[in-house]
Parts: C-alpha cells; structure tokens; sequence
C-alpha cells in the first residue's frame, strides 16, 4: 500500500513537524503494511490556518460551483473504486466484495448526494419581513472511526464542503491510508488549496488538540462514547458547535405476525456484516417467547454458515475487547450457541460469529456496544415488555420491527426512542437523517439535515 509521509494542508503534502509515526497494520495477517506521521499540535495548528485562510473565499463561492466541485470529487471516488476498496480491506480486513461494495460504494453515493444538494439547497429564505441567509459555520474539526473508514470522511466532508465550511481531519489510527487516499481525491477534484486538511496522529494527542483548538468553530466526532463525551465537553465550555455520533445497542424486534426466518436471517446477516463493526447494528434480537426457539435455532443456523466468511476484526485490542464480552455473556448466565470467545484461527484478529439465547435485558452483552459479532437474543411476554426493553439500554441510535402489516410495525416503530427504524427489512436511503437518541448523540448527518448541521442563520428584516 502507498503511505504519504507527510500531512494534506493547504494543497500539498507538507512534511510532519515531529518524526513519529504510526505503523498500519493488516488485520488478517498482522503484517505492517504502511507507516504515516504522528501529528501533533504542531500540525493541527498549520492545518487549522490553512482551513481558516481558505474560509472566506470557499464560503463566497457560489453554491453551484461547490456542487461542481463535489461532483469532480464523486467523479473521482468512481475512477478509484478498486483503489478505495482494496486499501479498505488491506487497513481493515473487511472482505473485497464488502469493500467494494459498501466501503468504497456508499461513499460515492453520499458524495454525489451532496454534489445535488449544494446546487439545490435554499441557502436563502423569505420569512414575513425577513430575508434568512444559511451561511457556514466555519472551520469544521472532524474527528473519524476505523469501522467505515471512508463513510465516516465523506459523511462530515462532502456536507461541510457543501456548506461552504473548511475542515480539517483526523481519521481513526488504525485506518490512515483511506484517509490519504482521500486527501489525493480531493487534490484530483481541483479543490481549491486549504479547503480540506489531513491531519494523521493519534486520538489523545492530534485528536485532542483538534478538538480544543480555539480557532475550529465545530466539532464533528464519531466514535465512542467516553471520548464523544469529553469532546462535548470542551466544546461545551468553549461555547462551540459539536455534533456526535456515538455508539449503539439496537434492537430487531419481531412481531409474532413477522416472517419469522427472513427477519432472523437479515437480523444475523446485519449483525455479521463488517464483523459486527457497526455502530448502527442490531445488536439484540427480540422475539415473541412462543417463538422463541425457533428463532435461535434459525439464527444458530444462520451466524454458523458466517464461519470464516467475515473478517477479522480491526486490531488486537478490539479482537480482546470482544473476547472479553462474550466471556462476560458465559460468566453472566447467557446460553452460548454458536461462536465463543476462542480464536477461529491462529493468524489474524479473528472473532468467531458468536450468537447468545437466554439473555437477560440487563446482562453486560445486552447493554453495552460490542462492536463485534455477537448477537444476543432476548425474550419477551408482550408487546409493552418489547417495547421496555428495546428502549432500555443508554443508546437509541437505530432499529428495525417486522410485522405481517406495514402499520403494526411502523405503529410499534413510532414507540421506539432511536433515530432510525428499518420497518421488514428496508433499505439503507443515503439522504435519510442519521444520528442518536439518547447517549447515541448529538446532530444528525446525511441527506439536506446533514447539511444543515454546517448551517448557521442570519436573518436580515426589511
Ligand atoms: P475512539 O477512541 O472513540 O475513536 C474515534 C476517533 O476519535 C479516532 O479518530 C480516535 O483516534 C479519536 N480519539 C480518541 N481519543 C481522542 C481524544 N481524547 N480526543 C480526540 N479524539 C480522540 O474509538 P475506538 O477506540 O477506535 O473504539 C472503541 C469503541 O468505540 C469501539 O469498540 C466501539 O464500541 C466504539 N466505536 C463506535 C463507533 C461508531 O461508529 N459510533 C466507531 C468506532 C468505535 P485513534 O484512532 O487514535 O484512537
Ligand atoms: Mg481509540
């Protein structure tokens, strides 16, 4: 894989003001792959007057230009999709036809999503005797995961660039490559100099003082929720926008009129998907106890074809993070089906598909997020204890209801406290508000409220 050796700012790639570096590292044979800088404050500081230095004249640029621009960037992603794919699953481990996919396809749907929405947005409105100017807020920090390495960028660039925002960078440790790859797009696309920054390093030193810089007017984090709520918190005291996608713990409720074995089927496949590495996954499956073990013997069936189709996870500090939950779920009472906290193989980061009966709404695995492939399946007696226990975690980030009938799940639906319900199955809509409930967050991204996030009004009366 092709490292930069230095940092994206103001168009070029400028060497990093101190010598660490961060090795990359392929999950599925633990070999170091690439090596790129260790920023430090030092970096971030030039970073963040570049992205200041180039506000004015971004921001004065006509919304159709911006869109032209995005557009370049999409056209961009498209002529590189193999490139994208191959270097997610190389920084990764998520298998090629994932990778292409999803990792490098659905950021080329949301990038083109935007290239329409700054050309269409109403950046000014009539309101009685007033006149509302949508104007950008900034200079935007965005802070990114590993999980969907490219997603993730693209879900805070393209809207902030759409917005007439500048940004500056930091993506997750583990997966820096994209990110560069990504930078190089966005050379490609003829952005001008200064509008987007790369800043790689690690969260509590690059991270950290992107966060508290004085001169970044919003914050744009996901990732956990230890760190989302220290980064509320210094913006909270620096009286400065944040917006945070944390994590999840939702819940796939089946309905006893559903079709019992496609719900189950999806529900494993969405939990499966990406080793478990979603923040969005349906991590608790609820089923109707006079169904109760046909679904887990359907689901025991389904998570054991997975065998060693999902990769690894990203690191062997998640791989032990995982273990030590599913060791967790034994330990607490929870009935072990399929998977368990040993190793399929002895080269890789590794996690069996794991999948828990018998849980209990208050055990640890139906809790707290994860972020590997576990599901846990969980017993109701009624409709109200379904909904009780769907909405009983700190989270409230996504979901999913099936029913025979469309109302009855989008009846049940509108009980539930998250920001995203699939109702039977439906599909993923790039221009659908994303976001949190609860501890799951603060903000929405995608679509015309994604952009909306970069917004800040004026109003002028007459
Ligand atoms: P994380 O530490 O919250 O990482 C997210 C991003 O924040 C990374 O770029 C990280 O840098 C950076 N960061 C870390 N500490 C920071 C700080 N003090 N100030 C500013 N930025 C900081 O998450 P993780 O350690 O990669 O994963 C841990 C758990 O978080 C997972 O097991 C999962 O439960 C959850 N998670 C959720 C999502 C989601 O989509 N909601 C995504 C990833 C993880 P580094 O890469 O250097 O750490
Ligand atoms: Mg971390």
């Amino acid at each position: 894989m092709k490292a930069h050796h230095g940092m994206y700012i103001g168009g070029e790639w400028r060497p990093a003001a101190g010598a660490d570096t961060i090795e990359v590292v392929n999950p599925v044979d633990e070999q170091v792959i690439g090596r790129v800088p260790a920023g430090t404050a030092a970096d971030v500081g030039h970073a963040v007057r570049a992205a200041r230095a180039a506000l004015p004249g971004w921001a004065a640029t006509p919304p159709t230009e911006r869109a032209a621009k995005l557009a370049a960037l999409r056209d961009v992603l498209v002529a590189r999709k193999d490139e994208i794919a191959e270097t997610v699953t190389a920084e990764l481990g998520s298998p090629l036809p994932f990778s292409q996919a999803v990792h490098a396809g659905v950021p080329i749907l949301v990038a083109g999503s935007y290239a329409e929405l700054a050309a269409t947005y109403a950046f000014e409105e009539k309101v009685g005797n007033s006149t509302v100017y949508h104007e950008p807020v900034g200079v935007v920090g965005a802070i990114t995961p590993w999980n969907y390495p490219l997603h993730q960028i693209v879900a805070k660039v393209a809207p902030a660039l759409a917005a007439g925002c500048t940004v500056v960078l930091k993506p997750a440790e583990d997966t820096p490559l994209t990110a560069q790859l990504f930078a190089e797009a966005v050379a490609e696309a003829g952005l001008p100099a200064g509008v987007f920054n790369l800043v790689t390093g690690l969260g509590p030193v690059a991270g950290q003082a992107l966060a508290e810089h004085p001169d970044v007017d919003l914050v744009s984090f996901t990732g956990s929720t230890a760190v989302g709520r220290r980064i509320g918190g210094t913006a909270g005291a620096a009286v400065k926008r944040v917006a945070l996608e944390l994590g999840g713990k939702s819940a796939n409720v089946i309905l006893p009129s559903a079709d019992l074995a496609k719900a189950v089927n999806v529900g494993v496949a969405n939990v499966m998907s990406n080793s478990g590495q979603t923040c969005s996954a349906w991590t608790r499956m609820l089923v109707h106890t006079s169904q109760y073990e046909e679904a887990v013997a359907l689901a025991a069936a389904a998570a054991a074809k997975y065998g060693d189709r999902i990769g690894p996870v990203v690191s062997a500090k998640q791989r032990s993070r995982v273990r030590s939950y599913i060791e967790k779920g034994v330990a607490e009472g929870a009935r072990l089906v399929v998977g368990g906290p040993e190793s399929p193989r002895e080269q890789g980061y590794f996690v069996s598909p794991t999948v828990f009966a018998d849980v209990t709404p208050d055990m640890t695995i139906a809790q707290e997020e994860i972020f590997g492939p576990v599901l846990s399946i969980i017993r109701y007696e009624d409709e109200e204890e379904a909904v009780r226990i769907a909405n009983g975690t700190v989270y409230g980030l996504a979901g999913a209801v099936w029913a025979a009938e469309e109302a009855e799940a989008v009846a049940f639906a509108r009980r539930l406290d998250t920001g995203q319900v699939d109702i039977n199955g439906g599909r993923f809509n790039p221009l659908a508000p994303f976001g949190g409930y609860k501890q799951s967050g603060v903000g929405r991204e995608l679509g015309s409220h994604g952009l909306s996030e970069y917004l800040q009004t004026k109003s002028l009366q007459f």
